[in-house]
């Protein structure tokens, strides 16, 4: 990234993960599905807009037929905690022709979206296959019972920003995922 004096990256506290650790985790994700997968064609859904970065990182590791679609899934409105709900339309806006599925979404936080999305996903186009990859895993925070098939990171439970995730709509370009200066996230202070 190129340096500024108002630059963004020190709204940081402090980098959690910086991007040669991203890039390096994302490579060696793609070769694990790559070779679990056999190669063969996959279906993506990837669940944005959080997953955007690292979905478009991963695929590009990926020599093989894949349809991709994106879902605009939120649980956070604005704020540093889940919301609870999730709003999913009746039917998806989208055909899967394959047997296999890949469902992404950027962290696993309480599990709701991830295990809301998947059951519609299997009850919808019946794969053979359906593997479910998250970038960040908070396990703490857990009250919907689903664990991803593939994880890049165990994170604490603490809010991240960075790589596709942001606070407010901002901070998602950062390379790097890190934890916000407390003065920048007026909402650091309400227990979740
Ligand atoms: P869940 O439904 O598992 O509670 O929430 C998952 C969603 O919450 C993720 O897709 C992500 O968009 C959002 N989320 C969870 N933790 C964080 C975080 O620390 N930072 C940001 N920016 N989003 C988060
Ligand atoms: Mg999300």
């Amino acid at each position: 990234m190129i340096p500024s004096s108002a630059g963004v990256l020190s709204d940081l506290e402090r980098v959690l993960i910086d991007s040669t650790a991203i890039q390096l985790r994302v490579a060696q994700l793609a070769h694990q599905i790559h070779r679990d997968l056999e190669g063969k064609p996959l279906g993506v859904v990837a669940l944005l807009d959080g997953s955007l970065f690292f979905v478009a990182d991963l695929l590009r590791h990926l020599d093989i037929p894949i349809q991709l679609h994106t879902l605009s899934v939120s649980s956070y409105h604005g704020e540093t905690t889940s919301s609870g709900r999730i709003e999913l339309a009746e039917k998806f806006p989208f055909h899967l022709q394959t047997e296999n599925i890949l469902l992404i979404d950027d962290i696993l936080d309480t599990g709701l979206t991830l295990s809301s999305v998947r059951e519609r996903l299997i009850r919808e186009f019946q794969p053979e296959v359906l593997r479910t990859l998250v970038l960040l895993n908070k396990q703490a925070r857990r009250i919907h019972p689903i664990q991803a098939d593939y994880v890049g990171f165990e994170i604490e439970d603490e809010f991240v920003v960075g790589y596709g995730m942001d606070y407010q709509g901002q901070y998602r370009h950062l390379p790097c995922i890190g934890i916000l200066n407390p003065s920048k996230n007026a909402l650091s202070s309400i227990p979740s």
